[in-house]
């Protein structure tokens, strides 16, 4: 099986071809950082727009660095949520466009079932049930996969995600946001000292394992202010700071940040192994998965509970093309897939987008949840 992977769902337009040994054929990736940096975050006509510029030449790109021509692919999978929908038609109409030349299959893909998976290709001992921490842009999830399509959703953020509060900080820290903010970021914090500020722990009193990420943004807001009380704006009031001082509230905040993943995953853990005693993985994935730090202390977490910790390489943690082609070969080998018929109008079923689409059902501690 070979499979071309479109992802279309935020900023990052990618395409792969990955073959279903695991071997990775092309990888296309173009990013709208300098957009990004530019406006602040993401506008979905804009990005939509963006997207539109590029996704010929991306796919185009991926099959030729594979070497192969549409017919040689067995299926196309796309990214159809969640996500921005503007932003996800675009990649679906690409879909739709190189499966219809030669009516291949089309499998619709969920953003953050890839995330998780890709792991699946990086260690090929990973075998289902299995714990994953997803943490990125706009998701904080805890689930336990107990089997393909089979997800049950421990925790997930009250609020902001955890990658969305790196960028934000990193903004009002004035960082070089062209690189990303979560990864300029963690670059200062190694010059900080990450117990100079005590911002205080989120949710200690919630014995769940659910994320909340907005008060902690907040404490770090009110930290950088009171460095200066005439300016009351973070950003103002950031850039008369030296970067000694940037740097300490860089690192302070990223050991709190971090410290309440690992709570979490912790008490998840253990939730976990009451579901699936079986589980000796623990998977850690999403944008935020690329930081070292954060990647040191889950390790720490798995292994103190005898689990093994499976982190993709950076460049699959981030958004990537690689994780849609893989799922569609999890998915295609399952026989899950629609050929849509020739010259379908925009309105079948197997590709209808879903910009909110939650991962798996949900759990609460007590309930039993059966097969
Ligand atoms: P989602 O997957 O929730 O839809 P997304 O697709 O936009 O969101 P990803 O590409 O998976 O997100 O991850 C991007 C996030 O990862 C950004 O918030 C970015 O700041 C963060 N990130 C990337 N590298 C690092 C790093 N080294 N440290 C911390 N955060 C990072
Ligand atoms: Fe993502």
């Amino acid at each position: 099986i070979v499979i071309l992977g479109i992802e279309t769902s935020c900023d990052d337009t990618a395409a792969a071809i990955v073959r279903s040994d695991g071997e990775i054929l092309s990888q296309v990736v173009s990013s709208q950082e300098e957009l990004l940096a530019r406006y602040g975050g993401v506008a979905p006509k804009m990005a939509a727009e963006a997207h539109s510029l590029v996704i010929d030449q991306v796919v185009k790109q991926a099959l030729e660095n594979a070497n192969m021509e549409e017919n040689d692919l067995s299926a196309v999978a796309v990214t159809i949520g969640p996500g921005l929908s503007l932003c996800l038609g675009v990649g679906v109409r690409k879909a739709r466009q190189v499966a219809g030349k030669f009516t291949l299959p089309i499998i619709g893909i969920h953003h953050m079932e890839a995330h998780a998976l890709v792991a699946r290709l990086v260690e090929k001992e990973l075998k289902f049930p299995f714990l994953v921490l997803l943490i990125s842009g706009g998701h904080n999830l805890l689930i336990l996969a107990r089997d393909l399509g089979h997800y049950v959703q421990l925790g997930t953020t009250i609020d902001d995600a955890i990658g969305e509060a790196y960028d934000k900080i990193a903004r009002w820290l004035g960082l070089d946001m062209r690189k990303g903010g979560g990864a300029a970021l963690e670059e200062l914090a190694h010059e900080g000292d990450s117990d100079s500020i005590k911002f205080s722990v989120p949710m200690k009193q919630h014995k769940d394992c659910n994320f909340s990420y907005a008060g902690l943004k907040t404490q770090v807001r009110l930290a950088i202010e009171s460095s200066n009380i005439n300016m009351s704006d973070p950003i103002s009031s950031a850039s008369c700071l030296d970067r000694a001082s940037r740097a300490n509230i860089a690192a302070s905040f990223q050991r709190v940040a971090v410290l309440h993943l690992e709570e979490r995953c912790e008490r998840a853990v253990k939730w976990a192994l009451n579901i699936e005693p079986s589980i000796k993985h623990l998977v850690v994935s999403g944008g935020v998965a690329s930081n070292q730090y954060v990647r040191t202390r889950l390790d720490h977490v798995a292994r103190k509970n005898d689990l093994q910790l499976v982190c993709p390489p950076p460049s699959l943690c981030t958004d990537n093309g690689v994780m849609i082609a893989w799922t569609g070969i999890e998915h295609f080998r399952l026989g899950r897939f629609e050929i849509p018929p020739p010259a379908c109008e925009p309105k079948d079923s197997v590709l209808d987008l879903r910009p909110r689409w939650p991962l798996g059902e949900e759990y609460s501690e007590g309930r039993s949840t059966s097969r």
